[in-house]
């Protein structure tokens, strides 16, 4: 198995050229991806493996913003063992560097040290797991040295004061460190982090899931994270099973879905096997995906 291509998709937003970054593969168990609908229904969008597992992504955005390099979410970083790897279908492995995001990173002309603001939708471990990274000698240190990193204040606490449903998503070597160097800014509620880059609340997946809007001369993206994982969860009651509040989501997703369209947002897709992007459309039942391509792929 190969995880999914191109490494790299590139287009503008207004002023800002954006890097969808593909930061590795993921086989989850369909089922668990669709939640409610029937599989004789998703499989036709997203065909299962003999495991019953559907192909996803692990999309990172970096946006070459005037105020410096953004990234939104971090994949699931290089510190678990080959066995959790297996379990989730990780394919993530970097042939420069530790992994696949810092090859994409390398690939768009930059450095993981020149990353100056790191986003993180929330600190589940295929969002969050590339915030730090672990060395040869077994120590773990930041993967963007010189960047602020920004959560939801309520997200840190969640990930922090886990239960038994919520704990198998969240491991400490993946955000505790950034907080104990004194990296975090932790925002509440909507926020505009730099110029044009604000955080919208989008709770269901997790209670404090967020979003980021990109607004450049009259374009905006909306990278969707866990909101909308691929283009098949468009339709409002297509939510993962994985959430943890699943008619929260749905009218997160209604709220979202409707302004997109009205202003022609350009969303992105993290788990999406193969589109990186597109805009939302109504068919008269369900959103659906309008697809975009990219200027540049490689
Ligand atoms: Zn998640």
């Amino acid at each position: 198995m190969t995880p999914p291509q191109p490494l790299i998709e590139t287009r503008t937003v207004g002023a800002w050229t954006v890097h969808a970054i593909q930061a590795g593969g993921q086989r989850l168990d369909g089922g668990a991806m669709f939640g409610v609908v029937p599989k004789p229904l998703w499989e036709r969008r997203i065909p299962a493996d003999d495991r019953n597992r559907i192909a996803l992504g692990m999309r990172c955005l970096l946006v070459e913003h005037d105020a410096g390099l953004v990234l939104i979410d971090t994949g699931a970083g290089n510190k678990e063992t080959e066995k959790f790897y297996e379990i989730y279908g990780i394919e993530n492995a970097g042939t420069d560097g530790p992994t696949a995001l810092e090859d994409g990173i390398r690939a768009a002309g930059h450095r993981p040290e020149d990353v100056s603001l790191v986003i993180n939708s929330h600190l589940h471990f295929d969002h969050g797991g590339g915030n730090t990274v672990r060395n040869r000698d077994g120590t773990v240190r930041l993967a963007f040295p010189n960047a602020r990193y920004v959560v939801q204040r309520g997200e840190y606490h969640f990930a922090t004061h886990t239960n038994e449903r919520t704990a198998a998503s969240y491991f400490a070597h993946n955000f505790v460190p950034v907080h104990e160097a004194g990296r975090y800014h932790f925002v509440d509620g909507e926020h505009e982090i730099v110029s044009g880059v604000r955080v919208l609340p989008t709770p269901g997946h997790v209670p404090f899931h967020q979003g980021v809007l990109l607004e450049s001369r009259g374009e905006r993206a909306f990278f969707l994270g866990d909101l909308v994982p691929t283009a098949a969860h468009l339709p409002l009651p297509w939510i993962m099973g994985y959430d943890l509040e699943p008619l929260v989501t749905m009218e997160s997703k209604r709220r979202i879905l409707q302004r997109a369209m009205d202003e022609e947002w350009l969303v992105v897709f993290e788990h999406d096997a193969e589109h990186a992007w597109g805009r939302v459309r109504y068919d008269g039942k369900a959103y659906a995906l309008d697809p975009v391509e990219a200027e540049r792929a490689h």
